[in-house]
């Protein structure tokens, strides 16, 4: 059912997912607005085309990996978009896999349910959109050890399991439509403000004279251990291969991580749910961009926010 696989967004992670897809066997259809990127899969042999629409109509499942809800909003209903001619549509699952609100997740889906297929297929009829987005930044992408969280139909789900498995680890069903862009910006808010209170406690603990891998030590083998002090440590120095050792280059970045907080703290206006820690997290991720560090990964809050020092 899903034996041709359509992948529009081949930037850093959709890069190596496709990559990934092609080691397990499974024949792609890839499109990007980036010439660059698509000559690399051509010289490989690989199947591109000019449009979404181009892709969609060789495809039983398309996957997109893009940067924004604008993005995936173009990429499905824009002109040639994946939707285009939404009434003799070939695919017959959807996922998106870009990190964007929920609420523009559930739109979309609604959109993509009342279109119509060319030959019944799939589940019920009718084609349907999963949102996925997935953690584990670059290196899980290129690993292929991704966690995807997903929404949406769970026949659908169970159906693209597999597909799931072959760019990642984990798959974890988060229930209806919308459910699984939920769970991502939630983990993300999350993240953000446990390296916020890590580094905010390594600045401290260093005015006050114990250094950061003394202090590290001591939170990983007691109740302040975190992703942040454990695995992702801010500090330069204190861990090796991980952003804060290479002067905060690559992993994930500051401009991500706002864009993410915004996601947060929109859906939650939008509920009228009270978020501070949410709030003042998007309010120094949005000051470190506009200082210039938006392409530093995210744990450089750590250099530029607690400590001042501009290197
Ligand atoms: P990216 O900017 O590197 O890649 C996006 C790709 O989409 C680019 O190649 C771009 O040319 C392409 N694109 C944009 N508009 C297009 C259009 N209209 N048609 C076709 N192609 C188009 O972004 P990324 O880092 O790969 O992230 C993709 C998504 O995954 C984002 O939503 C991001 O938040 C999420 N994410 C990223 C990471 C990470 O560590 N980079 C981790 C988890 C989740």
């Amino acid at each position: 059912l899903l034996e041709r696989v359509g992948f529009i967004g081949l930037g850093n992670m959709g890069f190596h997912m496709v990559n990934n897809l092609i080691n397990a066997g499974i024949k792609v259809c890839v499109h990007d607005i980036n010439s660059n990127v698509m000559e690399k899969f051509s010289d490989k042999g690989v199947c591109t085309k000019e449009t979404p629409f181009e892709v969609a109509e060789t495809s039983d499942v398309v996957i997109t990996m893009l940067p924004s809800a604008s993005h995936v909003l173009d990429v499905y209903t824009g002109q040639n978009g994946l939707l285009h001619r939404g009434n003799l549509l070939t695919p017959w699952l959807f996922i998106d896999s870009s990190t964007i609100d929920p609420q523009t997740s559930r739109r979309l889906s609604a959109t993509i349910s009342n279109c119509v297929l060319k030959e019944k297929k799939g589940c019920g009829g009718s084609p349907v959109l999963l949102d996925a987005p997935v953690s584990g930044g670059v290196l899980g992408a290129e690993a292929g050890t991704l966690t995807f969280m997903v929404g949406g139909l769970q026949e659908a789900y169970l159906a693209a399991e597999p597909l799931f498995l072959s760019m990642g680890k984990h798959t974890i069903y988060c229930g209806g439509n919308g459910n699984g862009a939920a769970a991502k910006i939630c983990n993300n808010l999350a993240m953000a403000v446990s390296m916020l209170g890590v580094s905010e406690a390594f600045s401290l603990g260093q005015s006050l004279g114990i250094t950061a891998s003394t202090l590290t030590k001591i939170f990983n083998s007691s109740s302040a251990r975190c992703w942040s002090s454990d695995s992702y440590n801010p500090v330069p120095g204190v861990m090796q291969g991980v952003p804060a050792s290479r002067n905060y280059d690559g992993g994930f970045s500051s401009k991500l991580m706002a864009k993410d907080l915004n996601l947060a703290v929109a859906s939650a206006e939008e509920i009228s749910l009270k978020c501070p820690m949410t709030s003042e997290a998007q309010a120094i991720y949005m000051g470190l961009c506009k200082e210039g560090h938006e392409s530093k990964d995210f744990s450089c809050v750590f250099r530029h926010h607690y400590s001042g020092k501009d290197e």
